[in-house]
């Protein structure tokens, strides 16, 4: 019996050495993602340490440009192919039309590369070239409208759903309408990634959460997800200065008066993402803070976060990051608050990076931004 046991000890040992050899040399390859799907989604939180030690708050940002198709909009784009490949509406060598802004488009082109369909992006042609480009670089075919209101037919919104339609018709593999702005696959995917994720990472210790609206999506999925985790959440929204939405918030009229440098942000509508989960608790939403930022805030915040941090963001973050500002005032020191870093500011080089187009427009710029800058401090 004891030759038997001291047998059967040393065979176990030798099971869990092996065992330890493999799952080590496993281990290695665990957080290998799988190709671009897999690497959508799982961004760090990142600590924003100037505005945080100016409010005495922790305030935080999603760092979304970090996705593989370098922004928050990724993570839409594949809920709503999986969502229609899901419901049997795209097959394989299907067409993904959309309105976008560009980043929609971006993510849908290249999700569309990895799982084999192609992409036609109707946008506004007042969007920045670097997405244009990138658009043409991820193959997508582009269709530049003007940039219209939505009440008009040729609203680059309405052009695709119509493109989507005349293109089913005829391509053998059908077309899908992406549909974004009333597609609420978008908000499911921020409601089961993006907020999840935030309440994993601060495990549960947050106070606040904002970000402004383009389709609502990110605003209504992650609000959603907190206040259901917790309803002490507040969930704020940082509308561009003049744009519709704080007014809808404030006074209930879709008025707005304004424009913004910021791209792909300023919703005229209450969107099918926002209805419901995106609008204020009086109406059984989940938003109940909401504030305006204009571009001379935002900006000096993108440049300040670009030179003495580090990361250089696009005009939606500055709107984002200026709203959580405004929500740790409200909340008072102490609170922790998280909002979005949508994408790279290198998408907007050609606006609020450039020094002449900043002039002509009267808008702040940092003295460094000027080529003849060549001070060492
Ligand atoms: N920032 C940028 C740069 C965007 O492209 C978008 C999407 N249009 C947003 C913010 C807003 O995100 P959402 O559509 O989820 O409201």
């Amino acid at each position: 019996a004891h030759r038997g046991r001291k047998h059967g000890c040393s065979s176990v040992s030798l099971v869990r050495k092996v065992r330890i050899s493999v799952t080590s040399s496993l281990g290695n390859f665990a957080s290998v993602r799988k190709g671009f799907i897999d690497s959508v989604g799982n961004t760090p939180l990142i600590r924003l340490n100037k505005v945080s030690e100016e409010t005495g708050c922790e305030i935080y940002g999603k760092a979304e440009f970090l996705n593989p198709g370098g922004s928050v909009k990724d993570r839409a784009a594949l809920y709503i192919i999986k969502d229609a490949e899901e419901k049997g509406l795209l097959r394989p060598g299907g067409v993904i039309v959309e309105g976008t802004a560009g980043n929609t488009g971006i993510g849908l082109a290249l999700v569309g590369n990895a799982k084999g369909y192609k992409t036609v992006i109707v946008i506004p042609e007042t969007q920045s070239q670097e997405k244009k480009d990138m658009l043409r670089i991820a193959g997508a075919t582009l269709v530049q409208v003007p940039a219209v209101p939505y009440k008009n037919p040729n609203n680059y919104v309405k052009y695709s759903g119509r493109l989507a339609e005349a293109i089913s018709k005829t391509h053998p593999g059908g077309a899908i309408w992406g549909n974004q702005f009333d597609n609420v696959a978008n908000r499911r995917a921020h409601y089961e990634t993006t907020g999840p994720e935030i309440w994993e990472q601060t495990g549960g210790k947050v106070d606040g959460f904002i970000c402004a609206i383009g389709t609502g999506g990110t605003l209504a999925g992650v609000g959603k997800y907190l206040k259901e985790r917790n309803p002490a959440v507040r969930i704020g929204m940082a509308d561009p200065m003049g744009a519709a939405m704080f007014n809808y918030y404030s006074r209930g009229v879709l008025e707005s008066s304004g424009n913004s440098i910021s791209e792909g942000i300023g919703q005229g509508r209450v969107t099918a993402n926002l209805d419901g989960w995106g609008v204020p608790t009086r109406e059984g939403g989940t938003v109940d803070f909401w504030c305006q930022v204009s571009d001379d805030e935002a900006l000096p915040l993108i440049y300040d976060l670009l030179k003495e941090e580090g990361f250089c963001m696009g005009g939606s973050t500055g709107i984002n990051i200026g709203g959580a500002v405004k929500l740790a005032k409200e909340l008072g020191p102490g609170h922790t608050i998280v909002t979005i870093l949508c994408d790279l500011g290198t998408r907007y080089q050609g606006k609020i990076f450039n020094v002449d187009f900043l002039k002509s427009t009267g808008l702040p710029y940092p003295k460094w931004l000027e080529a003849e800058y060549s001070e060492v401090e």
